[in-house]
């Protein structure tokens, strides 16, 4: 078994019932990320998009996540207050079958990085410029199982080696490969 150490989780809580719909979020995360810092705002480049829907006063936030080049083949349809929203609409990967999360000029995937600086901020800027608290900043312990290092790998096949004999074991692995 594997020594346990221990990971800070980090998340955003959206209580979207409190989102107005200002759009600050986006302002400033995407100007905390353009080159040079803060040069310009562009919510296009924002990695956390506000859905919203003015006439029935629903917005929600959502993060950029992951890109993923899968296009799901089954999708979400979400009905909130009677409105029908897109599908995708709340998906927060990159992905090819929109244009969600992707830096304009480049195409780029963007994804949230919890505005990683040195020196490091207090609390994600989009939690900060929230005004009305939809976003909370929350951290997190949790343990998690150390990997196994390399080292440790190395001695283990060693062991087996000197007990069944590095031909027993190569063989083995031949026989299982050509299963496939
Ligand atoms: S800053 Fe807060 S209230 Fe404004 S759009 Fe973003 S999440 Fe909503
Ligand atoms: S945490 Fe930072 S990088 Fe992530 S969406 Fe908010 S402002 Fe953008």
């Amino acid at each position: 078994m594997g020594e346990k150490k221990t990971k800070i989780v980090k998340t955003i809580k959206i209580d979207a019932d409190l989102c107005n719909g200002c759009r600050a979020c986006e302002v400033i995360c995407s100007a905390f990320h353009a080159t040079p810092k803060y040069s310009s705002n562009n919510p296009a480049r924002s990695r956390i998009r506000v859905i919203r829907d003015p006439l029935r006063d629903v917005y929600v936030p959502v993060y950029a996540g992951e890109y993923t080049a899968s296009e799901c083949m089954g999708r979400d349809k979400y009905v909130i207050d009677g409105k029908e929203y897109d599908e995708c609409a709340f998906c927060r990967a990159s992905c090819p079958s929109r244009d969600l999360f992707k830096e304009p000029d480049s195409g780029l995937p963007l994804k949230c990085d919890m505005c990683e600086d040195d020196p490091p901020q207090e609390e994600p800027l989009c939690v900060q410029w929230c005004i009305t608290d939809a976003l909370t900043y929350e951290e997190r312990e949790e343990e998690v199982e150390e990997e196994v290092e390399q080292e440790e790998m190395e001695i283990g096949l060693e062991a087996l080696a000197d007990k069944f004999g590095l031909d027993k074991i190569m063989d083995t692995v031949a026989r299982m490969s050509m299963k496939d």
